[in-house]
């Protein structure tokens, strides 16, 4: 008998752990347009060094066995449900499914705001994390030593714009990586790291427990906080804010966006039912309404009975995969298919390079010993054993310390 096909489109979060949970039961095909996976949760610390690309961002070849055919560095361009069939970019093969997994993810929205997609620093993959970091560098390198202190704090400005979770674990990390970079190459002055919200909070939609620490935080890393700010336009070298009517423009060494997420061109040419933002709807069982043979998870999936607070996380995608993964079984099998409410497993937000705050069974803390939690709990999310025995012990025994910002000749 011919096995059944599934392909997985999308290699995060949601299409990895359903590959692994689905490998072995049937033809397993995995799509993605990286090489690796990404532990999203921790590219703040990739950015500062204290962890390295192969803890965070393990290659598939390593989490996968050979019962999982990997097509990687490949974008999957179309979709058509009804003829089972994908069509990737660069290639002239054509995938035809029984199954599919759609778990491809969002995509940096921009909002609109003029000059955004075309001069700031999106912050969601590895490269970003590696290009942000080099404009970093190349600001420190350009001050001579003989600058003023307030020239300096103008030439060495970032930008960082939303003050969501993301917003915050960034600001907070590059205000500490930066004052670091300052004390070792003695530098006049300080640096400058300002967080934008459109808001009139920080952390809009977490509790009063955490948004308390992350405030504490913001002020010991001494970044500036701009609520009730809005970014109207961004040029090579310049931001122009907006609070209450006012519009000041900064020069700037870099802005990164953290704004918000979109769907991408894969899911808008998806004829089926969405939500307002585009989302795809889909059932209890993660099923597409239409075609019961397609299942949705992840940041692209509106699934009606998952919690509020969930929607747009990695703890929601996984949870989802293990379920995808039980269900699409139960289909090949002509079992019932099940559905779940899923579980707050709290949060965890890295702040700064000595801090962070987690939020567990409705309690917070924060400070150092919650940096050393997190680094527990997440060693605990790694994908597969194997992987997580050999980043703890590295982890442990190799320390988590950061990576100075070092000339860029200097920078490995
Ligand atoms: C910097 C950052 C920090 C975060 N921190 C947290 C956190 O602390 N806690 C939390 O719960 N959530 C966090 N999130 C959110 C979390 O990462 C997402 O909710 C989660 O990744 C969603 O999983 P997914 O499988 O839907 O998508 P993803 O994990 O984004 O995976 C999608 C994958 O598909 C690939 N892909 C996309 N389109 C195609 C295509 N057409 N063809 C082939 N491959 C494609 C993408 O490159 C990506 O590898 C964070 C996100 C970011 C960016």
């Amino acid at each position: 008998m011919t096995k059944a096909r599934i392909v997985i489109l999308g290699g995060g979060w949601g299409g990895l752990f359903t590959a692994l949970d689905v490998a072995g039961s049937a033809d397993v095909t995995l799509v993605s347009d990286e090489d690796h996976f990404l532990f999203t949760p921790m590219l703040y610390e990739y950015l500062s060094g204290e962890v390295e690309a192969w803890h965070i961002a393990p290659k598939y070849s390593e989490l996968l066995d050979d019962n999982v055919r990997v097509i990687q560095n490949s974008y999957a361009k179309a979709v058509d449900l009804n003829t089972q069939t994908i069509t990737l970019e660069n290639s002239n093969d054509i995938l035809n499914y029984d199954v599919l997994v759609l778990a491809s993810g969002g995509v940096t929205n921009y909002a609109g705001v003029e000059g955004a997609e075309e001069f700031t620093l999106p912050f969601r993959k590895l490269v970003h994390a590696d290009n942000l970091r080099t404009h970093m560098v190349q600001a420190l390198d350009r001050i001579p030593p003989d600058m003023s202190p307030q020239d300096v704090r103008r030439e060495v400005t970032f930008v960082v714009v939303g003050a969501g979770a993301s917003g915050c674990e960034l600001s907070t990390k590059m205000a500490d990586l930066l004052k670091d970079a300052f004390k070792r190459r003695a530098l006049p002055g300080a640096p400058r790291v300002l967080v934008v919200e459109m808001g009139d909070k920080v952390v809009p939609g977490m509790g009063e427990q955490i948004r308390e620490i992350v405030e504490d935080a913001l002020r010991e890393s001494d970044v500036e906080v701009h609520t009730r700010t809005r970014v109207v336009k961004v040029s090579a070298d310049e931001v122009t804010l907006e609070h209450e009517g006012n519009r000041e423009t900064l020069k700037t060494a870099g802005v990164v966006w953290t704004g918000g997420v979109k769907m991408s061109s894969l899911v808008e040419q998806l004829e089926v039912e969405k939500d307002r933002r585009g989302a795809l709807i889909v059932e209890g069982t993660l099923q597409l309404p239409q075609h019961n043979n397609a299942f949705a998870l992840g940041d692209i999936a509106v699934y009606p009975d998952a919690a509020p607070t969930l929607p747009g996380t990695a703890q929601l995608a996984l949870q989802q995969a293990k379920m995808a993964a039980d269900n699409i079984k139960a289909f090949l099998q002509g079992k019932d298919l099940r559905t779940k409410h899923f579980e707050e497993l709290g949060e965890a937000l890295s702040l700064g390079t000595e801090r962070a705050a987690v939020l567990t069974a409705g309690k917070a803390f924060g400070g150092a010993l919650a940096r050393q939690a997190r680094f527990a709990l997440y060693t605990s999310r790694l994908p597969t054993w194997h992987h997580r025995l050999r980043v703890g012990a590295a982890w442990f025994l190799g320390g988590t310390e950061i990576r100075p910002l070092l000339p860029l000749g200097l920078e490995r």
